[in-house]
């Protein structure tokens, strides 16, 4: 089959190679993909500035159908669409963390796509746990985003807790800050999304999302169109979606005394934090990274009742070999979500 290697560590040694199926073990259940979505970490392992194992397939948000179940594993049968959880490929199962389910902080794991063979490629194995199924309305590509969908439903119900009559500032409107806007309007949450330039394209799609308002901060500072929509008084809380200084501090102005501020892009590089605004507002600061398996369950809750689609967010599809346009447009802000299905 032919796969999207990592073949050696360095900058790039990045291809499309034909490479082995994988056989599947008698405890493991064998995924035909359909789609593997492209995100900012692929590229970070594309340039070797995000840990990885190589030889190994890069991809890790996807969705599939089961086309073979080891005569060990019970309850998964044949022909199950299923989301796949490839963070917890490999972990310890015994730390502290493993144990109380927050398996991301395990020294020793390794998830899909970086430290295990990922989903840029036509088959997968995995344990039957890492499986979720996904309601039949809910389509291949859509259930494609699962993986960031999952750490925007820990940002916003599980760390920053919102709640109807909170306004929340999204300052980034790419596929992290896209995803949480949908779940604050769904908690019925006034939400202004903010982006910069360029983003232009990104801040309709989040008025199409319910935003009840977008700002260019190139045109106007966020703090001057949240005052106007919340009186004055600041937001409850924000979440900073695109790692960059001028969102974080647009975040932290924003914010009225004793808001919310959750940290969910990642920056890459040592910026300058307004740290005064913290004591002199009295603000929450925390971090939401991915998510846990409790995460994964209510997010195949919020699948069924289907008040929430993701449908709108994938704006291109293309074939694996076509990876280098495919991380081209993820790394500009004209698509939304751009994923690959397999070929060969
Ligand atoms: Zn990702
Ligand atoms: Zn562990």
């Amino acid at each position: 089959m032919k796969a999207l290697v990592k073949y050696a560590s360095g900058d790039g040694n990045v291809d499309v190679l034909e490479v082995d199926g994988p056989p599947c073990q008698d405890t493991q259940v064998k995924l035909e993909i359909a789609y593997c979505g492209v995100c900012g970490t692929d590229i970070h392992v594309l340039h070797d500035t995000f840990r990885n194992y190589p030889p190994v397939i890069l991809g890790h948000e996807f969705a599939g159908t089961v086309v073979e179940v080891g005569r060990n594993v019970e309850g998964v049968k044949i022909g199950a669409r299923v989301a796949g959880l490839g963070a917890t490929a490999v972990t310890c199962g015994e730390c502290q963390y493993c144990r109380s389910g927050y398996f991301i902080f395990c020294s020793n794991r390794r998830g899909m796509g970086h430290g295990v063979n990922g989903a840029f490629t036509r088959y997968v194995v995995m344990r039957p746990d890492q499986l979720y199924r996904i309601p039949d309305h809910f389509g291949l590509d859509e259930a494609a985003l699962s993986e960031p969908f999952a750490a925007a439903v820990q940002a916003v119900t599980e760390i920053a807790q919102v709640r109807i009559g909170d306004t929340a500032v999204v300052s980034g409107p790419g596929p992290i800050g896209l995803l949480c806007l949908k779940l604050l309007v769904a908690e019925g949450v006034k939400t202004i999304v903010a982006g910069a330039a360029g983003d232009d394209s990104r801040l309709e799609a989040a008025l199409r999302a319910g935003a009840a308002r977008v700002v260019n901060v190139g045109d106007q500072k966020l703090i001057d169109a949240v005052r106007e929509e919340t009186r004055g008084a600041g937001a409850d809380v924000a979440f900073e979606c695109a790692g960059h200084f001028a969102s974080v501090r647009g975040c932290l102005e924003a914010l009225r005394p004793m808001g919310r501020y959750t940290q969910v892009g990642i920056c890459g590089k040592e910026i300058q934090f307004p740290i005064d605004q913290i004591f002199y507002k009295q603000l929450t600061v925390t971090g939401s990274v991915c998510y846990t398996a409790k995460t994964w369950d209510r997010m195949m809750k919020i699948y069924e009742q289907g008040r929430i689609r993701l449908n709108d967010l994938v704006t291109t599809k293309l074939p694996i070999s076509d990876w280098r346009s495919a991380f081209d447009l993820c790394m500009g802000k004209k698509a939304l979500k751009v994923l690959m299905y397999p070929e060969g």
